[in-house]
C-alpha cells in the first residue's frame, strides 16, 4: 500500500502510521512483547551501541505504539514522536529533556492544575525554576523574565480550564529571540483544529487521554519534534556534548533534526520507563482513526449549546472562546478550526445553584474527565480546584458558581434538553 505526505488530516488519521504489506493484517498488531530475538549476540550488541536501528525491549520502543507516533508525528507535521504513559509524563520528560539543576523555563499561568503543580512545586525541589507569565503581559514584561538559564517557553494552544487561546506566533517569536523552543501542549485543540508548529511552536505535547482516544478507555501522552529547533545555539550541551550515558554519543551530531526525540527515548525513556502498554496504543489509534470527524462534531455542538446557554436566562456569563465578544474570539478564528467541546459557565444563585444544577442533570455524567465523547460535567470550585483557597479561586479564574461543561458527541437537542430541565430543578 502506498501512503503519501500530502494526504489531508482525515485522510491522515486513518492512513498515517502502518501500511500493511502483501498478505499481513489489516489492523496494527497488538504486538504485546517485552523483547524482541536475535540470532547472534553481535547482533545484540549492535542494537545497543545505535538502538535507532532495531527493537531491543519494549520499556522504550515498540511497534505497535511506534506505530500510533507516527501516525500522531505525521498528523503534527513533525519530525518524530514519542509515547508516553500519560500527558504528566509527556510533559515531565518534555521539560527534563532540555532542564536540568540550575535552568529555569518560562511558562504561561492558565494552564491545567496538575502541570502546575509539576512546574511550581515538584520541578522546584528538583532545582528548576518555573517563572510563569500572564498571557497579557507585554512583550517588555515576558522580555524580563528571560534570564541566561532559561530553556523554553511553555503554553496550552487552549488552556485547560481557563479555554483562553494562546498566541503562538508571538510567543514562538519572544522565545527564539532568546535562543528557547516554544513548548505547546495542544491537547484540546488536536492537530484537527490546530498544528502548532504551522505557527513556529517547536516541541509539541498532548494528554491522548482527552480528545485524541475520545472514548475514554487509556490514560496516555506524547511528544512531538518538529525537528526545526537549533541545538546547538550553545544553551544546550545536553544535545550537543558527548552523553556519557550512552558511550560518547552526541545526539545533534549523530541524529541532526531528531536529535531532541531521540535523546528523550534513548537517555530519558531508558532511565525512566513511563513507556505505554501495546494494547493502550492499539485504542489510541482506534480513537485516532476517527478524530478529524469527531472534532468538527464537537465544536459544532459545543457552539449551539454555547449559544443556548448564552441566551439562558439563569446563565451570567458563557466563556468559550468560538462566541462573538468573547476576549479571545480573534486568537480563536486566526489559530483554530473550531474551538473544542469544552464550555465554562457561570450560574445564578452561586456555588448552590451550580451543585443542584450539576446534581439534576440526568444524562450528561458528573466525573473527572474531560474531551470524550459522552457529555460530562464538572464543578472546579469543589472538585479538581478544592484545595485552594477562596483568593487562589478567584485569581485562576474559578468562581464558586462556575460549571465546566464538556460537550460530548450525543445529539445536540438531547444535551439542551438535559440542561434545561436540570435548570428547572435548580431554580
Ligand atoms: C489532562 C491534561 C493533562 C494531563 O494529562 P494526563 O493524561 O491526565 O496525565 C495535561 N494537559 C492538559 C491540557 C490536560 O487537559
Amino acid at each position: 500500500m502506498a501512503y503519501s505526505k500530502d494526504y489531508k488530516i482525515e485522510t491522515k488519521c486513518i492512513q498515517a502510521g502502518y501500511q500493511p504489506k502483501n498478505s499481513e493484517p489489516r489492523v496494527v498488531p497488538i504486538v504485546q512483547s517485552t523483547t524482541y530475538v536475535y540470532d547472534s549476540t553481535e547482533e545484540v550488541a549492535a542494537v545497543f551501541d545505535d538502538p535507532t536501528k532495531s527493537l531491543i525491549y519494549s520499556r522504550f520502543a515498540n511497534p505497535t505504539v511506534m506505530a500510533v507516533e507516527d501516525k500522531i508525528a505525521e498528523l503534527e507535521g513533525g519530525v518524530g514522536a514519542m509515547c508516553t504513559t500519560s500527558g504528566q509524563a509527556a510533559t515531565l520528560l518534555s521539560i527534563l529533556n532540555i532542564c536540568e539543576v540550575g535552568d529555569s523555563f518560562i511558562s504561561l499561568s492558565e494552564i491545567y492544575g496538575g502541570t502546575v503543580n509539576l512546574f511550581a512545586f515538584t520541578f522546584k525541589r528538583m532545582g528548576i525554576e518555573c517563572i510563569f507569565v500572564d498571557k497579557n503581559a507585554s512583550d517588555e514584561e515576558i522580555n524580563a523574565a528571560f534570564k541566561p538559564n532559561t530553556r523554553a517557553v511553555f503554553g496550552e494552544t487552549i488552556a485547560n480550564p481557563a479555554l483562553s487561546v494562546l498566541d503562538i506566533e508571538r510567543f514562538a517569536r519572544l522565545a527564539h529571540a532568546h535562543g528557547v523552543p516554544l513548548i505547546v501542549d495542544n491537547t484540546f485543540a488536536t492537530p484537527v483544529l490546530c498544528r502548532p508548529f504551522d505557527f513556529g511552536a517547536d516541541i509539541i505535547v498532548h494528554s491522548t487521554s482527552k480528545y485524541m482516544d475520545g472514548h475514554a478507555v487509556q490514560v496516555g501522552g506524547v511528544i512531538v519534534d518538529s525537528g526545526n529547533f537549533n541545538w546547538a545555539n550553545g544553551k544546550f550541551p545536553a544535545l550537543t556534548e558527548p552523553d556519557e550515558s550512552y558511550h560518547g554519543l552526541r545526539y545533534v551530531e549523530s541524529y541532526g533534526k531528531l536529535a531532541y526525540i531521540l535523546k528523550a527515548r534513548m537517555q530519558l525513556m531508558r532511565d525512566f520507563g513511563t513507556y505505554p502498554a501495546a494494547h493502550s496504543a492499539f485504542l489510541l489509534n482506534l480513537g485516532l482513526e476517527t478524530l478529524a470527524v469527531r472534532m468538527k462534531q464537537y465544536c459544532e455542538n459545543a457552539l449551539t449549546v454555547a449559544k443556548y446557554l448564552e441566551a439562558h436566562d439563569k446563565v451570567i456569563s458563557v466563556k468559550y472562546p468560538g462566541l462573538e465578544g468573547n476576549e479571545d474570539y480573534e486568537l480563536a478564528r486566526k489559530y483554530l478550526k473550531g474551538c473544542s467541546g469544552v464550555i465554562s459557565f457561570r450560574i445564578k444563585g452561586g456555588k448552590e445553584a451550580a451543585i443542584k444544577f450539576m446534581n439534576s442533570l440526568s444524562m450528561a455524567s458528573n466525573e473527572v474527565h474531560v474531551a470524550d465523547i459522552h457529555t460530562c460535567v464538572l464543578h472546579p470550585a469543589s472538585e479538581t480546584h478544592r484545595q485552594l483557597t477562596d483568593e487562589q479561586l478567584i485569581a485562576c479564574g474559578i468562581t464558586p458558581d462556575l460549571v465546566r461543561f464538556s460537550v460530548g458527541l450525543e445529539n445536540v437537542e438531547d444535551i439542551i434538553a438535559d440542561i434545561e430541565q436540570a435548570m428547572k430543578k435548580a431554580f
